[in-house]
Formats: structure tokens, C-alpha cells, sequence
């Protein structure tokens, strides 16, 4: 092996030291260089990218893996990569960006070495999502001290895994590394920048962060003092979708080491001001290449040299998170007052423990500055070791440069573990450096000991050597002579998967099938028993459904009032088209949602009083679910009963089912146990409960109760209902999911009642009959309370599919039709007309026709129960049914308008007479006679026809 005597620094520059340099091109000279070996030991380094004397090895030999930079494969399906040890961030950016992949985690320069990144397991700016670099390896080709070469994974040599990941390059040399590259949608990141006035903000803004940004980071201007103490700038990044054009970056170079006067506290006071200004108060956005954001600094290259010849010391420290506002505070202060520091000044937040020993990170903030190396810098940073002790920190030993051994065995409590590693690989103490030296990692009496061993031992590790330089030689050079080969992803063979096509071509039996093997087989019997199992449905316009025969059946049902609109309005179809021709995007997660936002504004100028604040979501139970969260938020855990009223409906998902008054769905599912059940539409009962039980906190009712059967509550009640909640602090929800939007010839039920309750839920037709679309809306007050800060905004935020573009375009046209065709007031007059033609048939009919209720297009029919009075021969007819429907003339009622008269109606779920009219609100009076006309056809049959009629039809089929 070719050894040099050179001298070598480290990126601070603090000091030159004399080493015994080689550089490697193979492993074959790896293991040559470590024969040789003597007692000042070796350390492996790469692009002399760390900051204090970790990669340094004063009068002892270095290897130097520079040539040993190649990438060797790479898996696009899993994203593994393997590698040489110098390899670095910027070759693998080079290489892999184009092709969608970057390291996971990346130092703060691309110039780091893999090895370098592993020796000192390595953070980033997302620590909080990613962890550290050694969260990210498969495992690493290790020549151990002896000669031995091992692969080294979690699973196969743990302890000598954690030992290797951030153990400073003392367990051997890597020579091949194996971790997973990270998928990035772009080569561009999304950085918001904000001003933040003191560190208290900070805190409060870095700790939002964590939770809900892919990279953050804090800028602070050290030498701000008093209020404005950790002042600063943060920068929240997130992935871009958008690729941005790559101009080659600008690379400026330190010319020439400054004069050591060059950074005074005046120079970087000036500085640091028109930095902090360059952000307007107000914050700014903007796109920039991942490149810019993940490595700011490398564009000046050489910057090391600014603080002239002495160099300069790195200070990074964590301290846990409860003790971090103290002692950040503690370490600013401290270093505003000596007026030392420079303008690079990071806070970050880092998530947890790494896998090494050694590894640096814990949870909490990390705070690093530069410090040039001036008189009394020393004295400070043995000050800043003490306030980082006394918080319980942890200083990084990638920057360090004069910590003490006392400190250290404090701050790393896994040290005994790491030494008892080393003890066993490198008992004769063959790696070594100038830090491990300086916090004594090794202990004296093992030096001592090792000392001795060397001379017995050096026939012994010969042996080894001789060992190594035959078996994993061949495996590394085979790779190493090869070029880089990307192994193609396994083609994955495609699942016989239908296409749209095939779906459009499906018969009904066809789709019986399916439905009945994917889907529900019993749900089957039920349309079976209906007969609506035979209708396929091909198309859809206004009031009518037309099927694969070309038959037009008159929608009366409309989706439990899920279609306002009437299906397919053209202007929605038209809205909609447009929206995807112009390629609009969906998914508001990472980026606002401009139609969302719409959407909002429009529900909140439509919505009485101050009900302003609104949360999207895709369905009526999850508009449930915000209103019963965002009540409790408010009311607190003291107050967390919910009244809820009998025969409610609610929604399935279990909060909503909690406060839905059916033991058939409630099942034996467990459920919310804080809640009372109140009878519907009786003022003085709901009063009894609120003075009995003041845990409670939240009502929600329906404002006509649908799945009960269309029942609506005395006029008088709301205005009660308003009252008593006012009176006992009660938050009370309306469930307008199905009686909003219109329905009821108000846009809101409760605004016939003149009331305003405090949190509204909607569903059903806010989706224009053409999209999933659910909202809840809350007082303005209300929501604030329960999640107007950055801290509590994301305890309930949307949803992944919240605020979705093409469902928030539909509901703005709905809204917008909603008013421009006068459905509302088309609701209230043909509801009118629909209900005084009922009651004349009710009048005709007296004996099978018990009620006709409802408000606008939101109408019963109550037939009378026959289950005691059917006449012998229809009972056995009858049997088939389910004990519900078998006094009930509905389920016949329906299945005949449906198949002699075309004309669809809808049922309730608790009670079996009713008949649910809930058409889109475009009805107009002609469908209604005809509805009335079938009707009044069928009933003139008598009950006993009216049976057999159905059995003739379908049970004869069966
Ligand atoms: N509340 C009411 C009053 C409802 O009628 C419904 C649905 N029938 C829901 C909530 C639940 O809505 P979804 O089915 O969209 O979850």
C-alpha cells in the first residue's frame, strides 16, 4: 500500500494534522491498508465533510475512500440501492432525481460521503417524518478491525448494526452500503417562509410543523436580544408535484481565506437584519429545486474559508423536547451575550432516538451555529456544553470539536454498550481518531491492555487477514468492475381485471352475480323481494332513471333526497366536463383547494347567522362525525353527553351509530357510552333530561326525521329547543343530510322555526346528485374555539378527501342552481301540491291511508298495519317477508308502482308503513298525478288483490 505523509483538516479548519494517508482502489488494498496498522490506528474518511476532529487521526494512518465511489444497483421497485462508501448526496441527486429518487435523508451539504452519512448517522430538515439516515440501511459491508469481513444488517449482527450506524467510523471500514432511496414526485419543493418574532413562536410554529410538514427548519438570528430573542425565519417545505426547469446551479467560491476581522458582530448584525426582512411580513411561497432547499450552502463553494485561517467550531446540540424552551433559551442568551456567533443559526426539531449507540438524535429541537475561532469561543462552547448537560441534551459529534469526556459519557448512555462492541472487534484497538482519543472512547485501561495483546496477537490476526483477502475479494470487485446496472422492476402480471366497457355491457343476471359474490348477498334477497333486482339502470336524465330495455322509471326516491338537481343536470354535466378538460386537480391535501374553499364561502353566505366555518367531507356520517367532535372539542370532557332523540338516523360509522336510535344497527357493535336518549319534538321531556343530567353538552336531532318515516316535531319545539340549549350551554347539531339542501322549500329545515342552531351537518344533495359531498358547518365562535389555533387546527382537519376538486365544482353549480331554477320554491310548491293530493287520496282511502305528512318534497305516506288483520290465505304469502314487512303494505305498494307503473318510491327503516317521497326537486306537477294516479289505481285493488297482485308477479318467479 502506498502511504503519504500529508497533513489534513477538517471542514472547521481549527487545526492541520500530520497522517499517513493511502487511497485505496479496491477493498483488496482496504484490508492491505489495516495490516498495517500500528498503535495509532486507522480511521476511514471520505470527503472531509465533518466539522471537528471525528474523521481525524492525528500522526496515525487514514484511508482515504474517495476512489471507492461507485453505485452498483438499484432497485426501482423497492428502491434499494447499493453503494460504495464515497459515494456522496450529490452523485446520488446527480443519478437518481431524474428517475423520481433521492436519499431519504440528507445532511446539510451533498458533499457527505454514504459512509460519512452513516459513520454519523446523519439528520435532516425531516427528521420528524424520515428519522435519520440509519433508519434507511439494509445492512453494510464491514471490514472489521481484524481483517474479518462481514455483512452487517438488524438482523443478522444487531449489536454490531447499532455500533456502525453513527459509531464514528470505529468499528472498521464500509465498503458497501445497502439502504432505500425515497420516491419524490418532483425535483422541486414547495417552501413557505415566515418571519417568527421570538422564540416562544418559534416553538409554536416548528412544533405545528413536525406534525404536518414534510421538511422543516428555523433560521434564528442569534444576535437578536430581549423580545425579539430567537427571532427568525421558518421554512416549511413540501414535495412538489411540479417538476421546475433545472438551470445548472450557480456555484459562487470563497476566494480566498477572509481576514479574520471580516465577521464581527457588526458585520453579521447587518447582515442578519436584511435577512430577516427579506421575507415580507406576511410570509412568501415559492417553488425551488430540492437541490436549493436540501443544501443551500453548497452553492458557495469553500465557504469554510469566510472565517479566515483560524477556522471555526460547529456547536449542535438536542435537547429534549420538555426541557427545550428553557434551555434553548438558556443557550441564545448565553450566546447573544458574548456576541460570538455567526449568521448560521439552525433550529430543527428531530423526532427520536437513532439506531446507534452513538447516534445523536433524540426527541426534541436541535439548535447549530458556527462560532469563528476567536479568543473565548472555547470558554463559551464549555459554557453551552454545561446549559446542553443541565437540559438533559446531547451534543453532535459530527460538529464537535471540544467536548469533554465527562459530558460525553453524560450525553451518549449507550456508550458502555458501543464499548463493549469495540472490545470484542478491535481488542488490540486498530481504529482510532483524534476524537474517540480526546473523550477517551476507548478506556485507558483497555489501551494499556490492547497494548500487550498486540505483540501475541499479531501472528493470530495475520491469519485473519490471509482469510479475508481471499473469500469476499472476489464478491466486491466483481461488482466493482462491472458498471452500474438499475435492475428493472419485476414485471407484475396483470389480475384479469373488467374494464369500464365490460361494466356497461353487464346484464342484470350478470351483475346479480357479481354483486352477490363481492358485494352483499343478502342485501340480493331483499331487491329480489322488491323485484328491483331485474333493473339494470343504463342512463339517468331529471326526474326519470331509463334502463338497459330503454324502460323510464319516474324517480320518486331520489337517493333518500340525494338528488336535488334531478340526475345528470346538463350545467353540472357541463361544469364537471370542463373542469376535466381543463386537467383542475382533486386531492387538497398538501395544497389549499381553491373550490373547496369556494364551496365554504358559499355555504356560509347561504347558511343564517353566523354559521361560517365549514369542514368538507365526502358523506352525511362524516359530517356527523365533525359536528359530535367539534361539540365535545368545545364542550369538554366534563360535558361530553350527547342527547340524541328517539327513531334518530345519524349514519353508521360509530359515533354517528352511537346516537342512532336503532338496536338492528347498533347490533353488538360497542359504542359511545356518553349519551342520552330524548323523546323527538317534546320540549318539556328534553328540559327534564338537560336539568337531570348536566354532562350534557351536546343535542343532535334531525330536523325532520327521516329513517323514523318522515316525522316532523310540533313548530313550537325548535324554537324551544334554541332556547333550552341557550339556557343549559347545550350545543345543538341539525342533521341536515337529508332535509337540507332544499328539500323542505327552505334551503335549511330549521329556517321555517326562524332558529339558528350552533353546528349543521350536510350531505345527500350538496353533491349536486353527481358526487360525494358532505359539510358540516359551524358557528364561527364554535369552531374557533375547538380548532381555531395552529395548534389545535389539525386535531379534525379534512379529511384525504376533503374539499376534492370535482366534487366541490359540483356542489358550487348545485348551489348555484339550487337558486338560479327556483328549485327551493319549486320544493315548497309541488311538496304543497304532492301532499293536498295524498290527503285526498288518504280521504278516498281512509282505511289503508293512516297519514300524509311531511314538508315540501319530503313526504310519508303511513299505511295502515295489517299484520293482524291479513285475511288466512295471504299469510302464507306474506311468510316469506321479514317480520317487519309482514304487516306492511309498502314493500307490495312498491315493488307494483315499480313494475306496472314505472314510478320508484323509497322506504323507511324503522317503520315498515311508510312510503318515503323524496324526488329531485325539478318535479313538476305532471309526475306527481301520475304518481298519485298509480296510486290510487293500486289502492282501488283492495289489500287482498293488491297481495296476490305482488305474488303473481315475483313469489310465483322465485
Ligand atoms: N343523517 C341523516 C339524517 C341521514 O338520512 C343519513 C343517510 N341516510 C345520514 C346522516 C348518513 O349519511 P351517509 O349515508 O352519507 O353517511
Amino acid at each position: 500500500m502506498d502511504w503519504q505523509s500529508i497533513s489534513l483538516t477538517s471542514w472547521g479548519r481549527l487545526k492541520q494534522v500530520p497522517v499517513r494517508a493511502c487511497t485505496p482502489r479496491n477493498s483488496r488494498d482496504v484490508s492491505e491498508a489495516i495490516r498495517t496498522v500500528d498503535e495509532r490506528g486507522l480511521i476511514a474518511i471520505g470527503n472531509c465533510r465533518s466539522y471537528g476532529d471525528v474523521a481525524l487521526n492525528s500522526n496515525g494512518f487514514v484511508v482515504r475512500t474517495t476512489q471507492l465511489n461507485q453505485i452498483y444497483s438499484f432497485d426501482p421497485a423497492s428502491g434499494e440501492i447499493v453503494c460504495d462508501p464515497c459515494v456522496t448526496f450529490q452523485q446520488l441527486l446527480r443519478e437518481f432525481l431524474p428517475r423520481g429518487y433521492m436519499a431519504p435523508v440528507s445532511p446539510g451539504t451533498a458533499f457527505v460521503s454514504i459512509a460519512g452519512a452513516v459513520a454519523n448517522d446523519v439528520h435532516g430538515k425531516n427528521h420528524d417524518c424520515f428519522g435519520s439516515f440509519g433508519d434507511h440501511i439494509k445492512w453494510i459491508d464491514l471490514l472489521l478491525p481484524s481483517g474479518e469481513y462481514v455483512r452487517v444488517s438488524p438482523e443478522s449482527r444487531p449489536d454490531l448494526f447499532s455500533a456502525t450506524i453513527g459509531g464514528i467510523g470505529l468499528t472498521g471500514v464500509m465498503l458497501a452500503i445497502c439502504f432505500t432511496m425515497q420516491k419524490v414526485p418532483s425535483n422541486a419543493v414547495t417552501v413557505h417562509e415566515k418571519r417568527i418574532a421570538d422564540l416562544d413562536s418559534f416553538f409554536v410554529h416548528l412544533e405545528d410543523a413536525r406534525r404536518t410538514a414534510t421538511y422543516s427548519v428555523g433560521w434564528i438570528d442569534a444576535l437578536a436580544r430581549g423580545a425579539n430573542l430567537g427571532r427568525g425565519i421558518l421554512s416549511i417545505g413540501e414535495p412538489s408535484p411540479i417538476e421546475l426547469m433545472k438551470s445548472s446551479p450557480k456555484r459562487l467560491k470563497v476566494p480566498l481565506d477572509f481576514p479574520g476581522f471580516f465577521l464581527n458582530s457588526w458585520s453579521i448584525g447587518a447582515f442578519n437584519q436584511l435577512y430577516y426582512r427579506r421575507i415580507p411580513s406576511s410570509g412568501r411561497e415559492r417553488r425551488t429545486l430540492l437541490e436549493t432547499f436540501l443544501y443551500p450552502l453548497d452553492s458557495i463553494l469553500e465557504w469554510n474559508r469566510i472565517y479566515g485561517r483560524r477556522g471555526f467550531y460547529q456547536f449542535q446540540c438536542v435537547l429534549p423536547d420538555e426541557l427545550s424552551p428553557s434551555g434553548i433559551r438558556c443557550l441564545l442568551e448565553e450566546i447573544a451575550r458574548t456576541r460570538l456567533a455567526s449568521f448560521l443559526v439552525v433550529l430543527k426539531t428531530l423526532r427520536g432516538e437513532g439506531l446507534g449507540y452513538l447516534s445523536f438524535p433524540m426527541r426534541g429541537y436541535t439548535l447549530a451555529l458556527d462560532f469563528p475561532n476567536k479568543s473565548g469561543t472555547t470558554d463559551l462552547l464549555a459554557r453551552l456544553e454545561r446549559i446542553t448537560l443541565d437540559h438533559g441534551g446531547r451534543i453532535y459529534l459530527a460538529k464537535d470539536a471540544c467536548m469533554t469526556r465527562n459530558g460525553f459519557e453524560t450525553m451518549y448512555p449507550k456508550l458502555d454498550l458501543f464499548r463493549g462492541v469495540l472490545d470484542e472487534i478491535d481488542p488490540q484497538i486498530r481504529m482510532n481518531s483524534d476524537l474517540a482519543r480526546r473523550l477517551g472512547i476507548r478506556s485507558s485501561r483497555r489501551i494499556n491492555a490492547a497494548a500487550n495483546r498486540r505483540q501475541h496477537d499479531k501472528s493470530l490476526a495475520d491469519s485473519a487477514i490471509r482469510q479475508i483477502s481471499t473469500i469476499p475479494h472476489t464478491h466486491m470487485e466483481k461488482h466493482r468492475s462491472s458498471t452500474m446496472t438499475i435492475a428493472e422492476p419485476h414485471a407484475i402480471a396483470k389480475p384479469n381485471l373488467l374494464t369500464v366497457e365490460d361494466a356497461k355491457k353487464l346484464t342484470a343476471s350478470e351483475t346479480a352475480e357479481l354483486f352477490c359474490n363481492y358485494i352483499n348477498p343478502g342485501q340480493f334477497h331483499f331487491l329480489k323481494l322488491l323485484g328491483f333486482h331485474e333493473v339494470i339502470v343504463d342512463s339517468a336524465e331529471g326526474m326519470y332513471y331509463t334502463d338497459k330495455n330503454g324502460r323510464k322509471i319516474l324517480d320518486l326516491f331520489g337517493g333518500f333526497g340525494s338528488v336535488a338537481p334531478g340526475h345528470n343536470h346538463p350545467r353540472i354535466l357541463a361544469a364537471r366536463k370542463r373542469f376535466q378538460e381543463e386537467q383542475r386537480h382533486e386531492i387538497a391535501i398538501a395544497f389549499m383547494s381553491q373550490y373547496g374553499a369556494t364551496l365554504a364561502k358559499n355555504l356560509a353566505a347561504i347558511a343564517p347567522g353566523d354559521l361560517d366555518m365549514v369542514f368538507l367531507g365526502s358523506t352525511g356520517s362524516e359530517a356527523i362525525e365533525a359536528a359530535l367532535k367539534v361539540a365535545e372539542k368545545v364542550q369538554g370532557p366534563e360535558r361530553s353527553t350527547i342527547a340524541y332523540a328517539v327513531n334518530s338516523f345519524h349514519g353508521k360509522t360509530r359515533g354517528a351509530l352511537s346516537v342512532t336510535d336503532s338496536a338492528f344497527y347498533q347490533s353488538t357493535f360497542r359504542l359511545l357510552d356518553n349519551r342520552v336518549r330524548v323523546p323527538f319534538g317534546d320540549a318539556s321531556a328534553l328540559e327534564t333530561v338537560f336539568k337531570q343530567n348536566p354532562s350534557i353538552g351536546t343535542l343532535i336531532l334531525e330536523t325532520i326525521q327521516g329513517g323514523a318515516g318522515i316525522v316532523l316535531a310540533p313548530p313550537e319545539y325548535w324554537k324551544e329547543v334554541r332556547r333550552l340549549c341557550d339556557h343549559y350551554h347545550v350545543l345543538w347539531i341539525a342533521d341536515e343530510v337529508q332535509c337540507g339542501v332544499g328539500r323542505t322549500g327552505r334551503f335549511f329545515a330549521f329556517e321555517h322555526a326562524n332558529v339558528v342552531p350552533d353546528i349543521v351537518a350536510l350531505a345527500k344533495s350538496l353533491g349536486g346528485g353527481k358526487s360525494a359531498m358532505g359539510a358540516m358547518i359551524a358557528r364561527r365562535p364554535i369552531y374557533m374555539k375547538a380548532y381555531g389555533t395552529p395548534k389545535t387546527a389539525l386535531i379534525h382537519a379534512q379529511a384525504t378527501f376533503g374539499g376534492i376538486g370535482e366534487a366541490c365544482c359540483t356542489a358550487i353549480e348545485a348551489l348555484n342552481i339550487l337558486y338560479d331554477e327556483g328549485l327551493i320554491e319549486n320544493s315548497a310548491i309541488q311538496g304543497a301540491y304532492l301532499l293536498e293530493r295524498l290527503k285526498s287520496l288518504q280521504n278516498k282511502y281512509p282505511k289503508i291511508i293512516q297519514e300524509v305528512r311531511g314538508q315540501g318534497l319530503m313526504v310519508g305516506i303511513e299505511f295502515a298495519d295489517f299484520s293482524q288483520t291479513l285475511p288466512i290465505g295471504l299469510k302464507q304469502i306474506v311468510s316469506v317477508l321479514d317480520e317487519k314487512l309482514k304487516g306492511s303494505l309498502c314493500g307490495f305498494l312498491g315493488s307494483l308502482l315499480l313494475k306496472e307503473f314505472n314510478i320508484l318510491v323509497a322506504f323507511t327503516e324503522y317503520n315498515r308503513n311508510v312510503i318515503r317521497i323524496e324526488p329531485p326537486l325539478v318535479i313538476k306537477r305532471e309526475h306527481i298525478d301520475t304518481f298519485i294516479e298509480a296510486l290510487d289505481n293500486l289502492l282501488s285493488r283492495g289489500i287482498t288483490r293488491i297481495v296476490t297482485d305482488y305474488a303473481k308477479n315475483f313469489l310465483r318467479k322465485g
